[in-house]
């Protein structure tokens, strides 16, 4: 089948409000001021819109006031797809290397993003607006029709014993036992899947002894290099996608649209 695409605009958005035709759709005085002062729009373009609910719509922008703009949705060119059921969990790491690791994470298909502090996370305090920022943006690029969920930052020993959805915990770990990530992931057999990567320092002992007593923990090598932390999340999400996850199925060319 030729490459099945769909209509596109210049300007993609995330929006929190339901989309229907013609229910006008108000964006504050932040993201009017990127429509008129950054991209320089003007009452009467097209933009794109998404809420993880409705799909993608084309929208009309109808007013464009430096506090706020009024959007129309005209027509939906996307029915809404439910992202994989993936889920990261990382201890947050220094500077903009933790922004990274939410951008990267939303690129392939994360739908829950959460922060675990362990012994030895030097980054204890957790930005989560600039993390929520950080996915939205990367969503609004990536043409996903959702934005992942950022969770409070919690203690490694308060993780839930059961993550619910009968979740196996790949836990990265660069010794211990691992079994290799694809040998790994095959044997999953299709259930949800969280990662769990560790801080610039590692897992205490204490903590990779306490994982490994769970029954949802497999502990999963990346290899016999060590890798930074961030290097680590990426190279787990893109083996897990590529061997069990959406990249099996499709490039851009399959994913379902209305017209
Ligand atoms: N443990 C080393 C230390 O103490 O400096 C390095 C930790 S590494 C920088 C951060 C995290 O990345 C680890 O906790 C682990 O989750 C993951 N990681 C790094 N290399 C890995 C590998 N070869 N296999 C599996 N996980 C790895």
């Amino acid at each position: 089948m030729p490459g099945v695409e769909f209509e596109r605009t210049a300007t993609r958005l995330w929006v929190d409000a339901d989309l229907t035709e013609g229910a006008m759709v108000e964006i504050g005085r932040e993201r009017a001021h990127f429509l008129r002062d950054v991209l320089r729009l003007a009452p009467g373009t097209l933009v794109s819109l998404f809420n993880g609910r409705d799909g993608e719509w084309i929208a009309r922008i109808e007013t464009l006031a430096k506090s706020e703009a009024v959007l129309r949705p005209e027509r939906r060119t996307r029915s809404q797809t439910p992202s994989p059921n993936l889920w990261l969990l990382f201890a947050p790491i220094k500077g903009g290397r933790v922004d990274s690791v939410a951008e990267k994470a939303t690129e392939l298909g994360v739908s829950v993003l959460w922060p675990i502090l362990t012994r030895r996370t030097e980054a204890r305090r957790v930005n989560l607006d600039r993390l929520r920022a950080n996915a939205i943006e990367a969503a609004e690029q990536c043409e996903r029709l959702d934005v992942p969920e950022v969770r409070e930052p919690i203690e490694l020993d308060r993780l839930p014993a059961d993550l619910g959805n009968g979740h196996v915990l790949f836990v990265c770990a660069e010794a211990g036992g691992a079994i290799p990530i694809a040998e790994a992931v095959q044997a999953s057999a299709g259930r949800p899947v969280a990662f769990l990567v560790g801080p610039e320092g590692g897992f205490a002992p204490e903590e990779f002894a306490w994982l490994r007593r769970r029954p949802d923990v497999v502990p999963v090598g990346l290899g016999p290099r060590v890798l930074r932390a961030d290097t680590a999340t990426f190279a787990a999400l893109s083996c897990f996608q590529a061997v069990a996850g959406d990249w099996t199925r499709s490039g851009l060319d399959n994913r379902p649209r209305d017209h």
